[in-house]
């Protein structure tokens, strides 16, 4: 397969072009767009052997289900059955947007979507090409990020063919995402409403919609998945040892500089408060950009870790952020990606 990669300017939709990638959809076979949270790796979501091949491209255990998007509130019934009034409030306050739900899934959307399971998890994005993309192939389109299994998720077309070259179809390349944290996953079947992803809609905005809503917060070994799909541990993580420092700023800033000393290459993910302690020491930098500015973190999270991937590092550490708003979200990516080591000071 040779990938093709199509450039598309957001603001300018050439639909020649997205007519070409929504044959292709079609056609069963994949196509990486770009959403506002991260790329996406799109197939139809109504077809069986289209689905399993981006399970096969990107590496991804069968257990792990995936996200069905769709561009109008009259594809929902097609996606889902026993939808309840709380996901109408929610898609009208929230979507187009970084909110999936997880409701009892439509026997159409076949049950590789799902890992087999009787629920299905489905959002409408915001992103202009992703809502092309999905008006003119009028499917209901399954699409987990665009990375290989494990790795950062891309926030770019290059991200997508540094990962996935010659393993899917089309790329349309419609430039640096926004949010750049995938999007927050809010189960509506069980009890109480539980958010399973901290993503990008915040906690916050959900509770003035669903003030009882709850927060799971566990993370899982590998072998565990099956018991809770798609939370592992181990995900988003960059090729180097990740270690995350959490705690009073000074204190945390001497230990990260004392744990640099010890490796051959170090990398630090940095903020641009911080970014005068390493300077002269010998640690490869990238920049993640003001501490109090999250929207801008989550933006630069994956790239800044792909990127001191490239310089080779072997050990990137980092400093935690505030667990508040989209801090939840670039917590849990960050403590995912350190596979679980937090070093508290
Ligand atoms: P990704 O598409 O890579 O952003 O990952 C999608 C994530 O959504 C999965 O890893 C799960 O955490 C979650 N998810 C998708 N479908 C379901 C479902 N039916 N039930 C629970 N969680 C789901
Ligand atoms: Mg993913």
């Amino acid at each position: 397969m040779h990938t093709q990669v199509i450039q598309i300017d957001p603001d300018h939709i050439d639909l020649s072009s997205i007519r070409l990638a929504a044959q292709k959809i079609l056609d069963g076979r994949l196509v990486a767009f770009p959403t506002e949270t991260v790329y996406g790796l799109g197939a139809n979501a109504l077809n069986g052997d289209a689905v399993s091949r981006i399970f096969a491209a990107k590496g991804r255990p069968p257990s792990d289900p995936l996200i069905v998007h769709i561009y109008s509130l009259d594809q929902l019934n097609q996606v889902a059955i026993q939808i309840p009034d709380l996901a109408y409030r929610l898609a009208e306050k929230f979507w187009s947007g970084p909110l999936t739900l997880v409701l009892p899934r439509n026997e159409s959307i076949t049950p590789a979507v799902s890992a087999g399971l009787h629920t299905v998890a489905v959002r409408m994005p915001s992103h202009p090409v992703a809502l092309a993309l999905l008006r003119s192939a009028n499917v209901p389109i399954a699409a987990p990020s665009a990375n290989l299994f494990s790795r950062p998720s891309p926030t770019t077309a290059q991200h997508v063919l540094e990962d996935l070259k010659d393993r899917v179809d089309i790329i349309l390349d419609g430039g640096r995402v926004d949010i750049g944290v995938e999007s927050t996953v809010l189960d509506l079947t069980s009890d109480v409403p539980t958010i399973l992803r901290a993503g990008g809609l915040t906690l916050e905005a959900l509770r003035q919609v669903i003030p009882n809503c709850v927060m799971r917060n566990v993370y899982l070994g590998e072998d565990e998945s099956a018991a809770s799909p798609g939370m592992m541990m181990k995900h988003y993580s960059p090729r180097a040892k990740m270690l995350l420092f959490d705690g009073e700023r000074e204190s945390v800033l001497r230990s990260m500089v004392d744990e640099a000393r010890r490796h051959h290459r170090a990398g630090v993910l940095v903020f641009d408060e911080d970014e005068g302690v390493f300077e002269g020491s010998g640690v490869a930098t990238s920049r993640l950009g003001s501490e109090s500015d999250l929207a801008q973190i989550a933006t630069n999270l994956f790239s800044a870790m792909r990127d001191l991937d490239q310089k080779n590092v072997d050990v990137i550490l980092v400093r935690g952020v505030k667990r508040e708003g989209l801090g939840l979200a670039i917590w849990d990516r960050l403590v995912r990606a350190a596979e679980g080591r937090v070093i508290s000071k």
